[in-house]
């Protein structure tokens, strides 16, 4: 009898344990993925891909106001919430059954049951089955944190549940102030929802660039969010369909829904991770890895969310992808988490490669600073008070551009492509060698010609 049922469990069919499963399965190696919820985890059932359909259903809001100033006359239009999420779930359905065969077609087999550690090489199944395995991967994800158990926190929704309303609530309120509760402030608000966001630190978007954190509060405030900061939600008291959010500063506000997303946690408990010996790491809380994702545990390797390291769906699928070459695929390759673009989906969206003008700063005796922003070409016409911002940083020892961060329309979209010259540590001349493509809001990335600042650090002084 085979020593092994399998030659690797994967626990988790997300984006990342579907990446490894898939990949591993090629290699010719035994694989099963255990699932407990819907196959294509967060990014698919309730993470990316149902926001980002969000986002453009509620952006469409901007585009018939913008109309008018194009000659449309537009009569009156109606929205329809649950239409919206009948739709949205049966592109999620659609999607989640490309996952599933696509698992089933590499030869994996998926096990729809919750999965934990008995020891370092047997899974228990929730059917009561055990499986024996030569390797394990963790690859459980991460859930929405709901902070201190303030009274009244069970009124309070996550991003979870957002996606399931049964109806658009006319006034929200959403603490938080990182990508997910900025996001949902905008669909929320491009819905024709009344929207609070209330946050504890003094600005918005904690870790971005500060010119970023900025200049998205202004857009989001001049679309009528109210943004509070330096304050928290200490009670949530329900009359009815109503809530009141009691909040640190002594004021309150009524709402008809009150959601929480103030951070994520790693899926680390009750995964049996203690007997099979898996260590914690102690400064995130996400299982402890090596530059190769494995564990303490030597026949256990750890991806994605779980790890805490860079919470996106592209990292989980690379290490993923990484694990399954170097250990089944005669292949060792480290992931390189250097110079990840990332997105805000905020309307407007924010895009961004690369180091922040504060990193630079802190990391090199020169930085170049080249910042504009200006009114988009439509908002002329549309007459609509918005404007793009536009930002390279630079560093002048070596003339690389070491960061972009970009908030208007179309920012990720042009940041996916600007990450490919920040990879390839394009510099200042080569921006300025490449042509531009006119008439775009791009091609200020490659006609800023003069800093906008300079900071030389002074090394005698130190
Ligand atoms: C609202 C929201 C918006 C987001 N937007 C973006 C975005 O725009 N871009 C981006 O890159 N990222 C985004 N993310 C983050 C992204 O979804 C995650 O980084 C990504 O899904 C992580 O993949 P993963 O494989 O690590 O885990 P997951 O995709 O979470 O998969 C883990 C899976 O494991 C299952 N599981 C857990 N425990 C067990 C167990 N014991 N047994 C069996 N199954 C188990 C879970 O049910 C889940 O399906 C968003 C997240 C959220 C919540």
């Amino acid at each position: 009898m085979a020593e092994f049922d399998v030659d690797l469990f994967v626990i988790g069919g997300g984006s990342g344990g579907v990446r490894a499963a898939r990949i591993a399965a090629g290699h010719g190696a035994r694989v099963m993925v255990a699932e407990e919820y819907r196959m294509g985890g967060t990014c698919v059932i309730r993470g990316c891909v149902p926001k980002k359909l969000f986002v453009l259903g509620s952006h469409i809001r901007h585009e018939i106001a913008d109309a008018a100033g194009f000659g449309w006359t537009i009569p009156p239009v109606t929205f329809n919430w649950p239409t919206l999420v009948a739709n949205k779930d049966k592109e999620i359905a659609r999607l989640e059954g490309i996952y599933t065969t696509n698992v089933e077609k590499s030869g994996a087999r998926i096990v729809k049951t919750r999965a934990v550690l008995e020891d370092a090489h047997t899974l228990r199944l929730a059917t009561g089955e055990t499986v024996k395995a030569k390797y394990v991967l963790v690859a459980t994800g991460s859930a929405p944190s709901m902070g201190d158990a303030i009274p009244g926190i069970e009124h309070a929704i996550s991003s979870d549940q957002a996606f399931h309303l049964p109806e658009l609530p006319r006034r929200v309120v959403i603490q938080g102030g990182g990508y997910i509760a900025l996001e949902f402030a905008c669909i929320f608000a491009g819905f024709g929802s009344d929207v609070t966001v209330i946050y504890r630190g003094d600005n918005i978007l904690r870790g971005f660039d500060e010119d970023v954190r900025s200049h998205v509060r202004r857009e989001m405030e001049m679309d009528g969010i109210t943004i509070l900061t330096g304050c928290t939600i200490g009670k949530i008291d329900r009359h009815g369909r109503e809530f009141t959010a009691h909040l640190s500063n002594g004021s309150s506000i009524a709402s008809d829904l009150v959601m929480f997303a103030i951070g994520r946690h790693p899926n680390v408990a009750n995964l049996g991770l203690e007997t099979a010996g898996i260590a914690i790491n102690p400064r995130n809380g996400g299982i402890a890895v090596d530059g190769w994702s494995k564990t303490s545990a030597p026949s256990i390797y750890a991806i994605g969310d779980v790890t805490h390291r860079i919470n996106l769906t592209p990292v989980a699928i690379r290490e993923g992808h990484a694990f399954a070459d170097t250990v089944f695929g005669k292949r060792p390759v480290q992931v390189d988490h250097s110079n990840i673009p990332t997105a805000v989906f905020s309307q407007p969206e924010v895009g961004t490669v690369g180091l922040t003008e504060t990193q630079a700063r802190a990391q090199f005796s020169r930085v170049d600073i080249y910042r504009t922003d200006f009114r988009p070409i439509k908002s002329t016409m549309s007459g609509r008070d918005t404007r793009i911002l536009m930002k390279l940083v630079v560093d002048g020892a070596t003339d690389r551009v070491v960061g972009c961060h970009i908030v208007g329309d179309t920012a990720a979209e042009i940041v996916q492509a600007v990450a490919i010259a920040v990879k390839m540590k394009a510099t200042k001349a080569d921006f300025d060698a490449t042509f531009a493509l006119h008439p775009t809001a791009a091609e200020e990335l490659v006609t800023m010609r003069t800093p906008t600042a300079r900071y030389v650090r002074d090394e005698a002084a130190e």
